[in-house]
């Protein structure tokens, strides 16, 4: 039997979702016999492959790159994954949705900076006006909230649908 194509793709969120994919410690190695990692921070591939069967998805959405990124593993991906509470409903990125981007900017290159105060002359991808949700933009198949979802709900989830079931997390989050 071939193995599963899999990706996991970082946006805008803190990278706590792909540590507790980390987590999961020797069971990646379980894992490995069913599935292949494509694309991922954690593996060295700079283009986001055809034919994905599950990717997962960390963070939310903030400007036009992740926005960018995400459509192209929504096309790729037979399954996405809304890995996590930012994700999910935004969670902390959403926090600065209240201010504005100039304000958000200001704050971390002006008022905050001690040397050579300003944003970065390029490089740096235009704010959207604020922080959404993966399915504010693209269909998502299974939500997993959490911040982060732990490595043995990850676990959970990735074996279901390696199996092709839908992973039933209703005793397995706060949501439940
Ligand atoms: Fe980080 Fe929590 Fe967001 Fe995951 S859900 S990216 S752990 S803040």
């Amino acid at each position: 039997m071939s193995k599963a194509r899999v990706a996991t793709m970082w946006l805008d969120g803190c990278s706590g979702c792909h540590m507790s994919f980390l987590d999961m410690d020797d069971r990646l190695l379980e894992l490995a016999g069913k599935m292949d990692i494509v694309y991922s921070p954690i593996v060295d591939m700079k283009e986001f492959p055809e034919q994905v069967d599950i990717t997962l998805v960390e963070g939310a959405v903030g400007n036009e790159e992740d926005l960018h990124k995400l459509r192209i593993a929504r096309e790729r991906s037979r399954l996405l994954v809304s890995l996590g509470d930012c994700a999910v409903t935004a969670n902390v990125p959403s926090m600065r949705n209240f201010f504005g981007p100039q304000k958000v900017l200001d704050r971390a290159y002006v008022e905050n900076a001690t040397l050579r105060p300003g944003p970065p002359k390029k490089d740096l991808p235009v704010l959207f006006p604020g922080s959404r949700p993966l399915h504010e933009l693209v269909t998502i198949d299974v939500f997993v909230p959490g911040c982060p979802p732990s490595a043995d709900v990850i676990y959970f989830v990735l074996n279901e649908l390696l199996e092709g079931r839908c992973p039933n997390l209703s005793d397995k989050s706060r949501f439940g």
